[in-house]
C-alpha cells in the first residue's frame, strides 16, 4: 500500500470536499475495542453530495476507502493504514422520522435512538435491537440482531432485516439507489451489499402500546447484562455461530475450556466466551493470535471451523 501524502491531499481534497477533514486519525479512538492505528484521512461528509465528491475524489487519487460506523465489529491493525476512513455521522445522517407505521432513519442514527424513537412514537418491532452499540448503517450492513426472546424460543433470531422495508444505498462510483427488500440478500450478519454504502433505511413496524414496548426493551437489555461482557472494551461477537452445528460458537469455545485465556493483554471473555475483551493495552496482534489459537483448538476437538464474524481491517486486506 502507498502512503498518503497528507498535506497536498488535504489541499486538494478540501477544494471539492466540504466536511471535516482529519489527518493520521487514531481508530482506537472509534472502535469498541480501543485498537487501531491511525489512518491518513478521516472524514465526516456533510450530506450526500459531500460523500460522492469524496469518493470520487478518493477514486480518482487511487486512495483506498473504507465506511467506519460506530466501530463496535470492527477489529482494526494498529499500523498505519494508508486509507481513508469515512463516517457518516453529521446532522443529514441522523435524520429520523416516521410516517404511519413505517420509520425512516439514515446511515449514522444510532441503534439506542432508533429504538427509543420507535418507542416514543408507540412503535414496536424493534425492541430486540436494544443494548446494540451500531447505527443503523453497521446494523443493516451486518444485519445486526439478537436472540427472539419475545416467544422466549432460543433457536429464533431477529434480525434487522425482518423489519427492513428498503435501502438507500450509494455505490462506489456514487450512483444512489433505493432497493427494494426483496431484493437484498439479508443472511446470518450480512446483507450482501458488500459494494454499497448504505445512507439510510426504511423500517415496518407495528403500533403498540408504550408501557409494553419498555417493558420488552428492558427484556432483551436485561439478558445483555447478564450474558454479554459490558465492563472491558470489545468488538462484540468475534465468531458467527456456525451453521453445522446448533451449538453456539460461545458454547464451543467455552466448552474447549478457552475461557479466561490471554495472550497478552486480549482475553477471552469469562463472561462470553464468544467475546475478546481488551484488558488494558491489548494489540491487534494479541487479539489475532488469540482468535488464531481458538479457532485451531475449536478445529482439533470438534472438527468446526470459526468463521470471523467481527470485520478485521489491516494491511493486507480489508475485509
Ligand atoms: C458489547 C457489544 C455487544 C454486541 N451485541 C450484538 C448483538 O447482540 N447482535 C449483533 O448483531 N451484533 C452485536 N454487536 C456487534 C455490533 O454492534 C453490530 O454488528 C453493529 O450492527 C455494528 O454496527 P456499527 O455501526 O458499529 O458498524 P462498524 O462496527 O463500524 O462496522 C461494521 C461493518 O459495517 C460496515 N458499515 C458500517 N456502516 C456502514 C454503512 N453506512 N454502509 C456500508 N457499510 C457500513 C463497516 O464497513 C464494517 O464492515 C455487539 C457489539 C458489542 C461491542
Amino acid at each position: 500500500m502507498k502512503t498518503i501524502s497528507n498535506i497536498k491531499i488535504q489541499e486538494d481534497l478540501a477544494r471539492v470536499f466540504k466536511g471535516r477533514i482529519r489527518l493520521n486519525e487514531s481508530l482506537a479512538e472509534h472502535t469498541y475495542i480501543k485498537i487501531g492505528g491511525p489512518v491518513d484521512l478521516f472524514l465526516n461528509p456533510e450530506d450526500i453530495a459531500d460523500l460522492r465528491a469524496a469518493i470520487e475524489f478518493l477514486n480518482k487519487a487511487d486512495i483506498p476507502w473504507v465506511i467506519i460506523g460506530k466501530g463496535s465489529n470492527l477489529l482494526v491493525s494498529d499500523q498505519v493504514l494508508p486509507i481513508a476512513a469515512i463516517e457518516l455521522n453529521n446532522d443529514f445522517f441522523q435524520q429520523i422520522s416516521k410516517r404511519d407505521n413505517i420509520v425512516y432513519a439514515a446511515a449514522g442514527v444510532s441503534l439506542a435512538r432508533f429504538v427509543n424513537f420507535n418507542k416514543s412514537q408507540g412503535l414496536a418491532g424493534s425492541e430486540f435491537l436494544a443494548g446494540i452499540p451500531g447505527s443503523i448503517g453497521g446494523a443493516v450492513f451486518m444485519n445486526a440482531g439478537a436472540r427472539d426472546l419475545y416467544s422466549g424460543s432460543l433457536e429464533k433470531i431477529c434480525s434487522i432485516a425482518d423489519i427492513t422495508v428498503k435501502v438507500q444505498v450509494m455505490d462506489k462510483q456514487g450512483n444512489l439507489r433505493i432497493i427494494n427488500k426483496k431484493d437484498i440478500k439479508f443472511s446470518y450478519r450480512s446483507c450482501g451489499l458488500d459494494e454499497q454504502i448504505i445512507l439510510a433505511a426504511w423500517f415496518e413496524l407495528k403500533p403498540g402500546v408504550e408501557q409494553k414496548i419498555d417493558l420488552d426493551i428492558q427484556v432483551f437489555l436485561n439478558n445483555k447484562i447478564k450474558t454479554q461482557e459490558l465492563c472491558l472494551p470489545n468488538a462484540g461477537c468475534i465468531f458467527k455461530n456456525p451453521a453445522a452445528t446448533k451449538v453456539s460458537a460461545g458454547a464451543l469455545i467455552d466448552q474447549a475450556s478457552l475461557k479466561g485465556l490471554a495472550i497478552g493483554d486480549a482475553a477471552i471473555s469469562f463472561i462470553h466466551a464468544n467475546f475478546i475483551v481488551n484488558k488494558g493495552n491489548a494489540s491487534f496482534a494479541q487479539v489475532k493470535s488469540l482468535i488464531v489459537k481458538i479457532q485451531e483448538t475449536v478445529k482439533n476437538k470438534y472438527s468446526i471451523c470459526l468463521e470471523p464474524e467481527v470485520k478485521i481491517w489491516d494491511r493486507e486486506g480489508l475485509e
